[in-house]
């Protein structure tokens, strides 16, 4: 499906401004008896709307094929990173809205139930999933988490308001999956209470400019967003952006606050200002922004060649999607790297889209592996400090973007 207006201003004012060749789906791991078929691989290509300033893909795959094809293999729990951020992320909204029992949270594509559950503990707040993904669903329902299994919808929005209605509606890394905004954000603003807040939390088109963050562009994401198309979006509908906290997770990100009522803060005005001074709404800002992608891959293809011609054996660590951008869009394989390691239990045993490099725990890491390079990078020191004790040399890309 290729877009041809823009998804928040409906402009078919377009301009090309990111190009990184053609990827797999980043984040479906693949079955071993999957390698002997043949992987469909997609333009991974940002636009930018000429008119609002929004950036989202040019290509994008129906959400079907993105998550219902195959098992989904990504769940929070796992990280203890995750866990700690999800718990912060829940106190600062309780205060905020000020939540208590009897409270109704919904966490759009809820993952696990790890959000949820902080918020349930930390408030004593009723809580409800919806969850596209059928294996995670499952997990979340195991979890203790009152689940709905499917995409946040109409009806889905129809049950929330016969519930009467949520206080807090969350999506965290979701809100930049959707394809039909303006649907959505109708749901949402259907489902939520007068004095109800929508938070999301995705990764901002400033930092991912600032950090040439580059890997955190996959086909799951559709829309990388700025502050300055996103007011002009809620505008449209009501809505109002009241607060937003920047956060270094996953590489990047911010969490906004969006009312029905309006706005007394200069959170807005003050971001937009900001992502103005760093030429987020201008076209030479992408160029060299390339030009830098392009001088990253050939310095970091040097330095992986240059390991090997003198006797060095290199692991990837982290299973992350973000690395799988990164290795697609360098050309990392087996050539290059052993293996790639993760804690996953879903991830290990599968291989990486593309690269088709193994998955195996930490604690198989070939004992005359000399390097590691460190793929999620934006839990680089956690990685680094985690793996210590191996005397491995570390590779972190982007290493001032860590967190
Ligand atoms: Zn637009």
């Amino acid at each position: 499906m290729i877009s041809t207006s823009c998804r928040l201003c409906a402009s078919s004012k377009l301009r090309l401004i990111i190009d990184l060749n053609y990827h797999p789906l980043g984040d479906t791991f693949l079955p071993k008896e999957a390698l002997n078929e043949s992987e469909t691989r997609y333009p991974l290509r940002v636009l930018q709307c000429e008119d609002c300033g929004h950036a989202f893909l040019q290509y994008v795959v129906p959400e079907g094929e993105r998550y219902q094809k195959v098992d989904y293999s990504y769940t929070a729990g796992n990280s203890p990173v995750s866990v700690k951020h999800f718990g912060e992320m829940a106190a600062e909204i309780i205060a905020d809205q000020k939540l208590g029992a009897g409270d109704l949270v919904v966490d759009i594509g809820g993952n696990d139930g790890t959000l949820l559950k902080a918020f349930k503990d930390q408030s004593g707040c009723n809580v409800l999933n919806v969850e596209p993904a059928g294996n995670i669903a499952k997990i979340s329902q195991e979890n203790g988490i009152e689940t709905l299994h499917g995409f946040f919808d109409a009806k889905a929005a129809a049950n929330i308001k016969g519930m009467g209605g949520a206080k807090a509606i969350t999506g965290t890394n979701v809100f930049n999956h959707i394809n039909d905004l303006p649907a959505f954000m109708k749901d949402v603003k259907d489902a939520l209470t007068p004095d109800g807040v929508f938070v999301f939390e995705a990764p901002s088109l400033y930092e991912l400019v600032k950090r040439l963050a580059f890997d955190t562009i996959y086909l799951e994401h559709v829309s990388f967003f700025g502050i300055k198309p996103l007011v002009k979006f809620f505008s449209t509908l009501g809505l109002h952006v009241h607060r937003i906290e920047a956060s270094d997770y996953m590489g990047g990100s911010f969490r906004v606050y969006v009312k029905t009522t309006p706005a007394a803060s200069t959170a807005a005005q003050d971001f937009i200002a900001l992502e103005e001074a760093a030429g987020l709404y201008e076209a030479k800002t992408y160029e060299e922004f390339m030009t830098k992608v392009r001088k990253f891959r050939s310095d970091l293809m040097s330095q992986l060649y240059e390991i090997k011609a003198k006797g060095g054996k290199i692991v990837g660590i982290g299973a992350a999607t973000k690395g799988n951008t990164l290795l697609n869009y360098c050309g990392i394989d087996n050539g290059l790297l052993e293996c790639v390691t993760d804690s996953s239990p879903l991830k290990i045993g599968k291989y990486t889209p593309g690269s088709h490099l193994p998955i195996i725990p930490d604690a198989d890491i070939p004992k005359d592996a000399t390097h590691a390079l460190i793929l999620p990078w934006n839990i680089g020191n956690f990685l680094k400090d985690k793996l210590k004790h191996l005397n491995l040399e570390f590779i972190v890309p982007h290493m001032d973007g860590q967190a």
